[in-house]
């Protein structure tokens, strides 16, 4: 009899060992960073368990949706159309993010994604008309519940896109169409976002056709400005 309730207790003692082990093995795991996939295992293992969340999502001007504006000769011949610069100047800019190790998401223009979207940042990236006129400009909502952190990816915007690109701003012509953008409503309130006019198709078009890497590295700048500006934020309130 005394044998056998030794025999159960070192079972039971062993069992209870091995799921402590267990556990520290988990535990370290995600100390280490390794983590596991998330609910949705839309991400892979460690890029959503690192601290600082740095996804990103452009929106590429008028993707999926028309042309946005559209540029002709004399002859009535379209020679450039604003959503091929946007998609161009998107992609270009994505992986630059991505190689500072970011993740990002292109979205068209009325993406399903941007209904509640969560993200470190939204930027959508547009240019104007085809007249000739020079310069670049950028809005955050009119009606946002993070002001102050809007202004601080203005900032970098209105910092980071001219050292780049050497394009004036272009302040005065800033729209109800820019600072009530359809995007602003549909994600998530606490999303900073930014709409962003890179410069004029028409006085602009050699900077946003055969330059298209300066204006992406002034839109990558001014994200990279605006997510290290918050990690420092971050760093310092929990400090
Ligand atoms: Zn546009």
């Amino acid at each position: 009899m005394r044998q056998d309730a030794l025999k159960r207790a070192s079972q039971l003692f062993l069992i209870v060992l091995l799921i402590c082990i267990a556990g520290m093995a988990l535990i370290l795991a995600q100390a280490l960073g390794l983590g596991w996939p998330d609910a949705a295992g839309l991400h892979p293992p460690g890029i959503v368990a690192v601290a600082w969340n740095r996804e990103v999502a452009l929106i590429s001007g008028h993707a999926g949706h028309d042309s946005g504006a559209v540029c002709e000769d004399a002859a009535g011949v379209v020679t450039l159309t604003e959503a091929e610069v946007n998609a161009k100047i998107a992609g270009l800019a994505a992986e630059r993010l991505r190689r500072a190790g970011a993740s990002v998401a292109i979205l068209d223009e009325y993406d399903a994604r941007l209904q509640g979207l969560r993200a470190a940042v939204l930027f959508s990236l547009h240019a104007d008309s085809c007249i000739d006129a020079s310069g670049f400009k950028a809005a955050v909502h009119r009606y946002s519940v993070i002001p102050e952190t809007n202004q601080r990816l203005l900032d970098c915007i209105n910092t980071a896109y001219p050292a780049a690109t050497g394009l004036p701003p272009h302040p005065n012509t800033v729209t109800h169409n820019m600072t009530e953008y359809h995007a602003f409503r549909r994600i998530a309130p606490t999303t900073p976002a930014a709409i962003l006019e890179m410069g004029f198709l028409g006085g602009d078009r050699t900077l946003l056709t055969e330059h298209a890497a300066l204006a992406a590295k002034g839109v990558s700048d001014a994200i990279l400005c605006f997510l290290e500006s918050e990690k420092e934020r971050a760093n310092e309130r929990s400090r």
